[in-house]
């Protein structure tokens, strides 16, 4: 039987200019589909347009360009795939309920904290909303602790096993913001299925949004790519490199350098390459060695 196909992406979300941190997302993407000798996509995550910098998708996909990355077929931009997301969340009805509370409100409940610094929906809406209050957002339900599906495990090619209880660390989640904009965890699952993605390889901050997407596939009926969550850069403060934490713009005059730097901070050897060329040649090389492909 033929292999299966790799399939990789780098999903950017267009905030600001690619820095090193993003820089790290993408090479580690893409050495691992060139070390598998598969395909690498570039999606642009435009669809939180609150976010969405004017001209930064343009200046990412330049510098990638800049950094001898060439991408597989066209870039999708998710603001033109909101049709699809609107079907996935029609599917998923029955598990979805209409919620009033803000913000403000679910952090004075004091349930929790999840680890990605969002506090867990105590379920208030959940039976209904109360007389009176408006509905904002959408939400999964999510299975009560320790019933079917509620406890999610994965094998994380870089970290090893991960596990979380959606129910205790998440709560039930949003797919439709109050802003009206589909949630990041909707429109990313619908998209990696929708490209065939077979291996999502990104910053360890997603991972603690895996098991959402897992929870997601299985209750849409899409397959589960293997997945490889990748280190992030920090600040000195400890912060995840991004446009909001200062993060330097990289240097395109000198494109080798940044390269090379990156290449470091995931542990790769990569000696003397005169050329942008050899570089990716020889770090695909390293890639391979460390993390296999073939
Ligand atoms: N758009 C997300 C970001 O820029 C990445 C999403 C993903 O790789 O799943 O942080």
């Amino acid at each position: 039987m033929a292999a299966p196909r790799y399939i990789g992406r780098f999903a950017p979300s267009p905030t600001g200019p690619l820095h090193a941190g993003s820089l790290v997302a993408a090479m580690a993407s893409y050495l691992d589909a060139k070390a598998h000798s598969g395909q690498w996509l570039v999606r642009i995550e435009d669809i939180d347009e609150s976010r969405t910098a004017a001209g930064a998708a343009e200046w990412i996909l330049q510098s990638l360009i800049r950094f001898g990355m060439h991408w597989d077929g066209e870039v999708v931009w998710q603001s033109n795939r909101k049709n699809l997301y609107q079907a996935a969340f029609d599917q998923l009805r029955a598990y979805t309920y209409s919620c009033g509370c803000t913000r403000r409100e679910i952090a004075d409940s004091r349930i929790g904290i999840a680890a990605d610094g969002a506090a867990v929906y105590p379920g208030t809406c959940r039976a209904g909303l109360a007389p009176g209050r408006l509905a904002r957002s959408f939400r999964l339900r999510v299975p009560e602790q320790d019933q079917a599906g509620e406890y999610i495990q994965f094998e994380d090619a870089w970290i090893g096993p991960v596990a979380q209880h959606l129910s205790t660390a998440v709560g039930d989640f949003v797919l439709k913001r109050a802003d009206g904009y589909w949630a990041y965890q909707l429109a990313v699952v619908v998209d990696d299925a929708a490209q065939c993605v077979s291996h999502v390889v990104r910053g360890a901050d997603l991972l603690d949004s895996t098991p959402r997407q897992i929870y997601l596939q299985r209750l849409l009926q899409l397959p589960m790519p293997k997945y490889s969550h990748v280190p992030v850069v920090v600040n000195r403060q400890g912060e995840k490199l991004s446009k909001q934490t200062g993060a330097q713009q990289l240097d395109l005059q000198r494109p080798l350098e940044c390269l090379l730097d990156t290449a470091h901070f995931l542990g790769l050897a990569v000696a003397r390459p005169v050329s942008i060329k050899q570089f990716w040649q020889k770090a695909t090389i390293a890639w391979g060695n460390l993390h296999g492909g073939g």
